[in-house]
């Protein structure tokens, strides 16, 4: 079976889709997720589902019983998640799991973002446990954009990104990436950059702007200012400073992708930033 974790957030269930989508088998496909009342759509499509808690052993272990493949996507509780992918793991080694397919962060060997460390940490950990691994390592979302369009329309776009360029890719195509790497053969030991066309965030609110025919602008901030900013609009200081961090980065471009994997992997061009900002404005109508 394939095993999916996280398959109660957003890219693990377009994963779920993506693998039925390639003729799946739904009774191959393990659903994992903490709360499994939230995949009980799944399920009845055939899928099984299992919860599985990143701090509890026990239950990874009982949800990784059989598991040829894992899909493990990485958990979202910054500042926990090392140890509990040492538990991820751990589990998988006892399980014998076949392959590993992990998400981890573009460029995540050399990359100073806060967020790398612990996907670093994880991607080391697994290279060391001799399981035949895979990592994607994923830019940003492009949806961490055209989740915020209402207060781009409202007050423009405010970031500490410069003229940095970000790879960022949706994560429809991120998950169909993984799906392919689940279902075809030569990946094992592979390392991909995943993203898409890179373009700053001045091109970002251009973009709004003529699709929208609002004026909509780029205003670039110091990090220290615009974690303030993230704050003062209701984030808990702790994330403000980690995606103002993530601007930083993305300012000396470690968000860009060098290469097309995920072309090569989807067969096909990502979804643009304009077709994306296209389908968000559209959903908002
Ligand atoms: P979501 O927040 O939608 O989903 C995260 C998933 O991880 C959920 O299913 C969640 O389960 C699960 N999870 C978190 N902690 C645990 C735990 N302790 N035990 C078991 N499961 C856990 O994130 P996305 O799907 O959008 O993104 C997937 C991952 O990608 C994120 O978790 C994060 O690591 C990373 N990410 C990447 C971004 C990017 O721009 N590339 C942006 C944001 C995150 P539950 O439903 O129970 O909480």
């Amino acid at each position: 079976s394939i095993v999916v974790t996280g398959a109660t957030g957003h890219l693990g269930r377009l994963i779920v889709e993506s693998l039925l989508h390639r003729g799946v088998p739904a009774d191959r496909i393990v659903a994992l997720g903490r709360d499994v009342s939230r995949l009980a759509d799944l399920e009845q499509r055939g899928v099984a589902v299992r919860s599985a808690d990143y701090d509890d052993l026990d239950s990874l272990r009982a949800a990784f019983a059989g598991a040829e493949k894992l899909m493990f996507v990485s958990g979202s509780e910054v500042g926990r998640r090392t140890a509990q992918h040492h538990q991820v793991i751990t589990a998988a080694r006892e399980a014998a799991v076949g392959l590993v397919v992990y998400t981890s962060i573009a460029r995540a060997d050399t990359s100073s973002l806060i967020l790398a460390a612990e996907h670093r940490a994880t991607e080391q950990e697994l290279v060391a446990s001799g399981l035949p691994y895979v990592l994607l390592r994923n830019s940003w979302y492009l949806e961490n954009y055209t989740g915020q369009l209402d207060t781009y329309l409202e007050h423009g776009v405010a970031g500490a990104a410069g003229d940095g360029r970000v790879a960022a890719a949706t994560r429809a195509d991120y998950a169909e990436a993984a799906a392919q790497v689940l279902t075809s053969e030569g990946h094992t030991g592979r390392v991909y950059e995943l993203g898409g066309a890179p373009f700053t965030l001045t091109d970002l609110a251009a973009e709004v702007s003529h699709q929208s025919g609002r004026p909509v602008g780029y205003l670039d901030l110091p990090v220290e200012k615009y974690t303030e900013l993230l704050v003062g609009a209701g984030l808990p200081e702790p994330y403000a400073a980690v995606l103002a961090d993530a601007d930083r980065g993305l300012a000396v471009g470690e968000l860009s992708v060098e290469g097309d994997d995920l072309r090569t992997l989807l067969g096909r061009e990502p979804t643009s930033l304009a077709d994306a900002v296209r389908a968000a404005l559209a959903a908002r109508r």
